[in-house]
């Protein structure tokens, strides 16, 4: 008798598709750093092996080891027997949030980033107070006494990755429409995101006018939300699927070539919409519509004719490094376009890190609710950063970007870290970094 409920429960013949061979070990993130079998892909299939057949419950000892999963998708693109761990993860979830009650701190702070994060307007409310909080110096003497790392280390770690606020930062605007430059070729949408439209909106203006100089009409429609990343990745199904409606609702009355997003996690849960509403016989045919359309942006700008003129943006050599984000590298299997896009540059020379495809710990809200594994993971992905040797890191995602940068900054390195889309944006106004 199995011990998950009836709504959509793990597949038992997706479950079955593993031969428990172990390839999926190695370049398992949570394994690495843990080092236990049931924080592995391997492992944790194990464990849903035991609760359909009702031999494990869902309680606390088991729920841990799903929690410890990153999402990084890369035992999914590992595994030679094509085990579909994704879909596996995506159904257990849910279960673990229906039938497992969390303790108080744990409820409070998931009920903190729920209630926030997916909602661009309360936290532009908040900017205000954290740009007071950075600027007044408090933020210094958060840090160096450590003190909120004593009381709660979840808070600390969330602190730990905020990224400078500047006055700029909330008061961008994008326009609705922003017409092509030149012969227009293309009509597309674009997804703003939550975190990139309020800590990096010079993304997204970049992003803007590099549609912009290659043909591209960009409408921006303003009803648009959250893409429903955040609580789709923490098994918080209804929430998930009302910001996924709204999502759709946004963009389909526009008469569109494509979707463009250019943050990595969004892109990957923008193009499994067809999954989240799929028990919606209303939206399922939207979702679908929708999903056709969306690409992340150097996707996209790798298939069209790139017309831009591009130029060097510094004086010699530039020696970069492009930072694989797992919902880019796993999710989407997007990993040449970027490379290819960045080799335009004049003068651009492409360095590879150690453990490209290992997750920098980042995954969304993983390093707010598991700091201890993500901060050794951001460590080791800043160092082999570093060790390129590179003067630029080339990041697209905002999750990773921040990361990135705490443990740059932790490192004492003063590498700079942009989007790929910002670098052809200096390249095609000729600017200098
Ligand atoms: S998920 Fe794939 S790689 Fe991992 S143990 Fe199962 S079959 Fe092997
Ligand atoms: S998604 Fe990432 S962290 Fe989770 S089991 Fe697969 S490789 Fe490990």
């Amino acid at each position: 008798m199995t011990n998950f409920d009836a709504k959509n429960p793990p597949q038992p013949a997706l479950i079955d598709s593993c031969v428990h061979c172990g390839f999926c070990l190695a370049t398992c993130p949570s394994y690495r750093i843990i080092g236990k079998e049931m924080d592995s892909p391997r492992g944790r299939i194990y464990l849903m092996d035991a609760i359909n057949k009702g031999e494990a419950a869902i309680d606390h000892t088991t729920s841990q080891h799903f929690d410890s999963c990153l999402g990084c998708l890369a035992c999914v693109t590992t595994c030679p027997s094509g085990v579909q761990y994704d879909q596996l993860i995506a159904a257990t979830r849910p279960q673990i949030e229906r039938n497992q009650t969390r303790s108080l701190p744990d409820k409070l702070i998931r009920a903190l980033i729920f209630n926030l994060f997916p909602y661009p307007n309360r936290l532009r409310i908040l900017l205000p107070l954290l740009w007071l909080y950075q600027k007044s110096g408090w933020q210094k003497l958060v840090r160096s006494t450590g003190m909120l790392q004593k009381l709660t280390p979840r808070l600390a770690a969330m602190e730990a990755i905020l990224p400078k606020i500047t006055k700029s930062t909330w008061s961008n605007d994008l326009p609705d429409v922003i017409p092509a430059q030149g012969e227009q070729h293309y009509r597309v949408g674009m997804v703003l995101g939550c975190v990139q439209r309020l800590f990096f909106s010079p993304v997204n203006e970049a992003t803007a006018r590099v549609l912009t100089a290659n043909g591209c009409e960009v409408i921006i429609p303003a009803s648009q939300g959250c893409c429903a990343a955040l609580p789709a990745h923490q098994g918080q199904e209804a929430q998930a699927q009302a910001l996924a409606k709204q999502m759709i609702d946004s963009f389909i009355d526009e008469d569109l070539d494509a979707i463009i997003i250019n943050a990595a996690g969004c892109g990957h849960t923008l193009k499994e919409y067809g999954h989240i509403l799929a028990d919606d016989p209303e939206y399922k045919v939207k979702a679908d519509q929708f999903v056709s359309k969306v690409k992340d942006v150097q996707e996209f700008l790798a298939e069209i004719d790139f017309t831009a003129k591009l130029q060097p943006i510094t004086s010699g050599t530039l020696n970069l490094v492009y930072q694989d984000a797992c919902h880019l590298l796993h999710g989407q299997k997007i990993s040449i376009q970027p490379r290819g896009l960045l080799r335009k540059i004049p003068g651009v020379q492409l360095r590879e890190p150690m453990d490209a495809a290992l997750c920098c710990g980042s995954a969304g809200i993983y390093n707010m609710l598991q700091p201890e594994t993500a901060d050794e993971l951001g460590r080791q992905k800043a160092n082999n950063l570093i060790n390129t040797g590179a003067s630029v890191i080339a990041s697209p995602n905002p999750g990773c970007s921040m990361q990135i940068q705490k443990h740059l900054d932790l490192e004492g390195s003063e590498v700079k870290l942009l989007h790929p889309i910002e670098l052809l944006d200096y390249s095609i106004q000729g600017k200098q970094l």
